[in-house]
């Protein structure tokens, strides 16, 4: 049991004012596995006042020192990577198998990453008479969800510090430990005090407090479309920089001539991968009538042969979902596909085979699904892949567009050059072409309804950065 008892403001781990602790409960076992305290908006303002007083030392710090603070923080993550590794699996509920690779070593290499984007801050354009310079855009809230939670946490962190930004950070109640090990870690690298300050709490207190802060400039949101909306409107007021990363409800387009077996085993991992619990998953995957019945068969030998189970058991590749309410919402979602008129090929309600208890669900696949059904038009956030037939690529074109989100995007056909003709017709902001790997150095963001702004690269780093321009 991982007990914290202090919160991290102003360099100091202080009691927080709020009252009693979250306790955390890992999905696999029911157990209280650790127990966070609450704070209140009292805490918030402490530690937007101390991110104030830090920010004008900090954004004046040589963009050299800013990058080797950000070496140590990577450097001392590191240090940390088994403790990161069991909050993830304890409280998130990854297969130890999955956990470093999925959660934990990305955004380390990442954090590492940004130190050699500091110097960006140096680079002036001239244009005619006027200087274009780069500044900080100030004290920054961060707020995040649960299922990628330290690769949320540093898409923001990092970016931020090499901006010269300080910041307010919040985690999700469901997997709080990570940002605790992170304040530890960032303490240990001799971080300027007040750069980076640790709440926790609801988001409707906590949370609505940050984004309402009059001295916050930027609020940067991970989560879900709903709360994104509302943490817009808390913000809005006092006119602050809003970055939105929301919900999604990917496609996949597999052509003609693909090779089948490949395409469908990358979309299916990438639908089951951390127990359906990714924004970007490739949720709706398009096949062509010619193939239909094929690749229904290959889908749903694939998704069986995954084991779930225990994510202690290095065999598991899916675990539970990360609570007991994460369960019932994708539970749900499969009694509607069934009423809709879905062919359920896989998976279902029952509990999987030999699992008694835990927030399981079994790996679930729907066939003949027509794309205005719910299960094709709402993000699910389990394993549960809808299979839809299209005509020709225009029809695929068109249903992948029909949606509300605009996360992510994937093709899969013979050639990657007919594949790349395709993906710039998908209105997403992102595409991933014959299984491309997730890139820490390209931007990462959505249209539509999947939010605004980018993370990660160059672009996420501009997130935090105001332009000026000095007329001479
Ligand atoms: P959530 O929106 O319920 O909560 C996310 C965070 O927001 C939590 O820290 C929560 O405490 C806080 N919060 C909730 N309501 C708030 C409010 N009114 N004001 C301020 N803060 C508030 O989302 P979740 O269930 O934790 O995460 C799942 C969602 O996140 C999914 O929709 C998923 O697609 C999305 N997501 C998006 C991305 C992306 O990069 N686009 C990445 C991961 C997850």
């Amino acid at each position: 049991m991982r007990t914290f008892d202090k919160i991290y403001i102003n360099g100091q781990w202080v009691k927080p004012n709020g009252e009693g602790s979250d306790k955390v409960i890992n999905p696999a076992t029911d157990k209280v596995v650790a127990k966070v305290p609450y704070g209140d908006a009292t805490d918030v303002d402490n530690a937007v006042q101390a991110a104030r007083n830090a920010f004008d030392a900090w954004t004046n710090t040589p963009s050299d020192q800013r990058a080797e603070y950000l070496r140590k923080i990577a450097k001392e993550m590191q240090k940390r990577s088994a403790d990161f590794e069991i909050t993830m699996v304890e409280e998130l509920g990854i297969p130890t198998s999955l956990a470093d690779d999925y959660q934990v070593s990305g955004p380390i290499g990442a954090c590492a990453g940004f130190a050699d984007r500091c110097s960006q801050m140096d680079e002036i354009e001239e244009i005619n008479n006027s200087l274009i310079i780069k500044e900080a855009v100030g004290v920054c809230a961060f707020i995040n969800p649960w299922n990628y939670p330290l690769s949320q946490m540093i898409g923001k962190v990092a970016p931020a510090l090499a901006a010269g930004c300080t910041m307010v950070v919040k985690a999700a109640s469901q997997t709080p430990s990570h940002a605790f090990i992170l304040a530890d870690a960032i303490d240990a690298a001799g971080l300027p005090a007040g750069v980076f300050n640790l709440v926790h709490g609801s988001g409707r207190v906590i949370g609505e407090k940050m984004c309402s802060h009059p001295e916050v400039d930027m609020v940067s949101f991970t989560g879900s479309t709903e709360a994104g909306i509302k943490i817009a409107e808390a913000a809005a007021p006092t006119v602050k920089r809003v970055c939105q990363e929301l919900g999604g409800k990917s496609a996949f387009i597999i052509t003609a001539d693909a090779n089948l077996t490949d395409a469908i085993a990358y979309g299916v991992e990438d639908v089951m991968v951390n127990t359906g619990q990714t924004c970007t998953a490739l949720t709706r995957m398009l096949v062509p009538n010619s193939r239909y019945e094929e690749a229904i068969q290959i889908a749903k030998d694939y998704a069986e042969a995954m084991k779930v189970g225990d994510p202690s058991d290095s065999e598991s590749y899916i675990g539970p979902m990360s609570s007991e309410s994460q369960r019932k919402t994708v539970l749900s979602y499969i009694e509607k596909g069934i009423e809709e008129g879905a062919r359920l090929v896989t998976g279902g309600t029952e509990m999987p085979e030999g699992l008694s208890q835990g927030a399981y669900v079994r790996p679930t696949i729907f066939a003949d699904v027509n794309n205005k059904m719910v299960i094709a038009q709402e993000e699910i956030f389990g394993p549960v892949l809808a299979m839809i037939p299209y005509n020709d690529i225009d029809e695929a074109v068109t249903i992948a567009n029909d949606t509300v989100f605009g996360l992510s995007s994937a093709v899969y056909a013979k050639d990657k050059g007919s594949a790349i003709v395709i993906a710039r017709r998908l209105r997403a902001g992102q595409c991933y072409v014959n299984s491309g790997d997730f890139n820490y150095d390209a931007p990462f963001g959505g249209y539509k309804q999947s939010g605004n702004g980018r993370e990660w690269g160059n672009a996420g780093m501009h997130e935090f950065i105001e332009i000026k321009s000095i007329q001479t």
